[in-house]
């Protein structure tokens, strides 16, 4: 399927939707079919927003310290750039772990799930993995009417968050997944102790590696990719480094900061959606 790797690839969207900013990093639609789903994903970046200082400006983060009041007003613009309605763009209240919940639509929208992988059904809805150097990861079926957001840092990725959010998506009828995983921090810039390259190592054998200077290193996204490809997922890997690039957010590179996210929703096939 093409693709393009063009990081302004949102700035139309941005202009339609009336302001300024880029939005969205990487950003891919894909037109519905007759009877097969459309899909808008994407991961956003951290221009085109309203917060302030060390969370300038598309903070989508809602436990770091930001402003509550520009959070909010920040996912609005990304639910609005993928033609959504703000309390249909669902998020996470992310752990670390491997728990994945499922959006139930007609349920009174109760607080973000405490969990790391979020599916929903049809197109009504879309899902966010809010991430600041721990891989973002989105799932679609486009047959069945299917999509997924995970979030995949160090812990997460050993816990098997990618698995639990595929065997999820499975378990709800999924056969034709395909998968893209977003920028992160790069193996380079990912120094860790001895011991926690060894542990991962144990998880993932692609994650060993070295940083820049030669001093033990951890790529978790390698190891993300690889549970996809082990798994029968094909999947995408969209370039950039979290911690290199001045257009994400990374908690090494920078500490107290906002978070980008990883966004998904379908669009309904032009011979109708079945309930
Ligand atoms: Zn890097």
């Amino acid at each position: 399927m093409a693709r393009t790797w063009d990081g302004r690839a949102g700035a139309e969207a941005v202009g339609a939707t009336g302001y300024r900013g880029c939005v969205f990093y990487w950003r891919q639609r894909q037109e519905p079919e007759a009877e097969r789903y459309g899909v808008e994903w994407g991961f956003t970046d951290r221009h085109g927003g309203v917060s302030q200082g060390q969370y300038g400006s598309l903070n989508l983060g809602a436990g770091v310290a930001d402003d509550p009041a520009a959070v909010t007003e920040n996912r609005s613009r990304v639910a609005q750039a993928l033609g959504l309605a703000p309390t249909n763009l669902r998020f996470m209240s992310q752990q670390h772990g491997c728990a994945v919940h499922t959006v139930q639509p007609d349920q009174e929208r109760s607080g973000a799930p405490d969990v790391d992988g979020i599916v929903a059904r049809g197109s009504s809805h879309g899902v966010a993995a809010l991430v600041a150097d721990c891989t973002p990861v989105l799932f679609v079926d486009r047959s069945v009417g299917l999509v997924a957001a995970a979030h995949a840092g160090r812990p997460g990725m050993m816990a098997g968050v990618v698995p639990a959010t595929v065997q999820r998506l499975r378990d709800l009828g999924a056969v034709s997944l395909e998968a893209i995983v977003g920028p992160s921090i790069c193996g380079r810039c990912y120094e860790v102790p001895l011991s926690m390259r060894e542990a991962a190592g144990e998880v993932s054998a692609v994650t060993p590696t070295v940083t820049w200077t030669g001093t033990p290193a951890i790529d978790v996204a390698a190891g993300v990719v690889e549970q996809l490809a082990e798994l029968g997922v094909p999947c995408s890997w969209v370039p950039g480094c979290a911690r290199e690039s001045d257009d994400l957010y990374s908690y090494r590179g920078e500490g107290q900061t906002g978070r980008y996210a990883a966004v998904v929703r379908l669009l309904p096939p032009l011979g109708g959606e079945s309930a």
